[in-house]
């Protein structure tokens, strides 16, 4: 059984158009919808453009030929409308809006006393009020001084904007200017930037290149990351979320001097400088265990405490006049026996301007007196238990800065070579050549082996064991193979 019956057809109404018709049918329902019909006038726009572009000069006469005759006919019709009266057939126009018939004068006439009595009432209830009339009254002045300013400002030719838009760039500036004195906001910054595209110069008042947040984003974030992530080694096995823990070797007041070293021209105070560093990279203090260190370096910098501690008993006002005794870490303390530009004879000792015994001779000054005294200071040497032990020993001062003067005599070229082979390294990392690989090749001595079971006795004899790890670095995955080889017949 049909549940349904089917309907006649209806008869189809004649809705043919033509092609105008049905284009302006189309654009009038874009019309509806105003985001659909500026994206219809853009794409218009573009596609114009586009044809224009890429018409040929001749086409391009063409069109410009047929635009005058175009305007001219247009001209002549004008003069012809003008020069005869129009014809009763012809269809009437629209009246134009400046044009003043009886109907536009009654309604005029409606308006204007419907805007007389709408004002007197709001006079009234004004006056009524001592509060509304008051605040009326600061409106009416506020108004007028406005005014009186745009129009000053426009007799002396400063801004050459229009009112409108002006009043908007005012209202702009100083919003700017309230967030910029408040908190240097990159919001102040936006504004800054848009209150300058409407002015299109560059004011003094408008200069942002000066504030914090630009200078901190362009100039220096990536050097200092950069420069802790150089200097701080990396400590093994440990991960910072997806990063490598590192450890900074030295204190970060002395990192800073060496980034000022490094960075002259960078501007940076210590504050910022420590506030820029990553989380990945830990401070020096960090380190439960310092190991690996320098023998040769870490002997002098014995010494120096040994006359520092010595210096430290006496009382106040005594010796610790002297920037000597503040020297901290080892560069410091080279760096005041050769000369500010290091060249190869001071490293060497042979240059005339500087030497050890210059420095020695301030350092014997200073301590003239206490000669003679006994003082103590460690060692790093070889003793009949152990191959390497940290000795205490005792002399008079004189020995102890004898010991510090053979020392030191040897220390510049130590350093100098440890410089230069550290950049070496570190300059070839970042620009290894193509078919080119870095080795490092080092003993890792005296690992432990334990049993996880083990009878008790057998702590007094462990096995130890020496592992010769090797970091291999290259550029890229290909050339791999052949040095795959040759590292195979170098452990065969
Ligand atoms: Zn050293
Ligand atoms: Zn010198």
């Amino acid at each position: 059984m049909c549940l349904r019956q089917r309907q006649p057809p209806k008869p189809k109404e004649d809705t043919r158009q033509s092609n105008a018709e049905k284009c302006r049918q189309y654009k009038e329902n874009l019309k509806k919808d105003s985001e659909k019909w500026k994206a219809y006038l853009y794409k218009n726009k573009v596609q114009a453009q586009q044809w224009r572009g890429n018409q040929t000069e001749e086409q391009k006469e063409h069109t410009r030929e047929l635009a005058r005759k175009r305007q001219q006919k247009r001209r002549e019709k004008l003069a012809q409308s003008e020069a005869t009266p129009k014809k009763t057939s012809t269809p009437k126009k629209s009246p134009t809006p400046n044009r003043v018939t009886r109907l536009t004068q009654t309604k005029l006439k409606e308006k204007r006393e419907k805007d007389r009595i709408r004002q007197a009432k709001h006079r009234a209830a004004v006056k009524a009020n001592p509060q509304k009339f008051r605040r009326e009254k600061e409106k009416r002045k506020n108004k007028r001084l406005e005014k009186k300013a745009v129009e000053e400002e426009q007799k002396r030719g400063k801004v050459k904007v229009p009112t409108t838009v002006k009043l908007s760039f005012k209202c702009v500036l100083n919003k700017a200017k309230d967030v910029l004195k408040k908190h240097r906001s990159k919001l102040a910054l936006a504004k800054l930037a848009l209150v300058k595209k409407l002015l299109n110069k560059s004011d003094s008042v408008l200069d942002c290149s000066k504030t914090y947040y630009k200078r901190r984003t362009d100039r220096y974030s990536s050097t200092v990351t950069t420069y802790f992530n150089k200097v701080a080694v990396d400590v093994p096995n440990k991960k910072c979320g997806q990063k490598q823990k590192k450890v900074l070797p030295k204190r970060l007041v002395d990192h800073y001097i060496d980034f000022k070293k490094v960075h002259p021209h960078t501007k940076i105070s210590f504050s910022t400088f420590k506030r820029r560093r990553p989380n990945n990279v830990l401070l020096a203090g960090c380190n439960k265990l310092v190991q690996c260190l320098c023998e040769k370096c870490v002997n002098v910098m014995l010494l120096m405490d040994g006359v520092n501690s010595l210096l430290k008993k006496k009382p106040e006002g005594e010796f610790c006049s002297s920037e000597i005794f503040k020297i901290t870490n080892v560069d410091e303390l080279v760096a005041k026996t050769v000369c500010d530009n290091v060249t190869r004879d001071c490293m060497n000792r042979c240059c005339d301007g500087c030497g050890v015994s210059s420095f020695m001779d301030v350092l014997r000054k200073e301590v003239s007196d206490h000669l003679e005294k006994i003082c103590e200071w460690k060692r790093w040497e070889k003793t009949d238990i152990s191959r390497k032990d940290l000795v205490t020993k005792s002399g008079t001062l004189n020995e102890l800065l004898d010991h510090l003067t053979s020392d030191l005599s040897l220390m510049a070229k130590h350093l100098k070579v440890a410089h230069w082979q550290r950049t070496q390294y570190q300059k070839l990392k970042e620009s290894l050549p193509p078919n080119h690989c870095i080795l490092t090749i080092d003993f890792a001595e005296n690992y432990l082996c334990k049993y996880q079971q083990e009878v008790q006795s057998a702590h007094w004899s462990y096995r130890q064991v020496t592992v010769h790890p090797c970091v291999f670095l290259q550029m890229s995955q290909a050339v791999l193979s052949p040095y795959c080889d040759r590292l195979q017949s170098l452990f065969d």
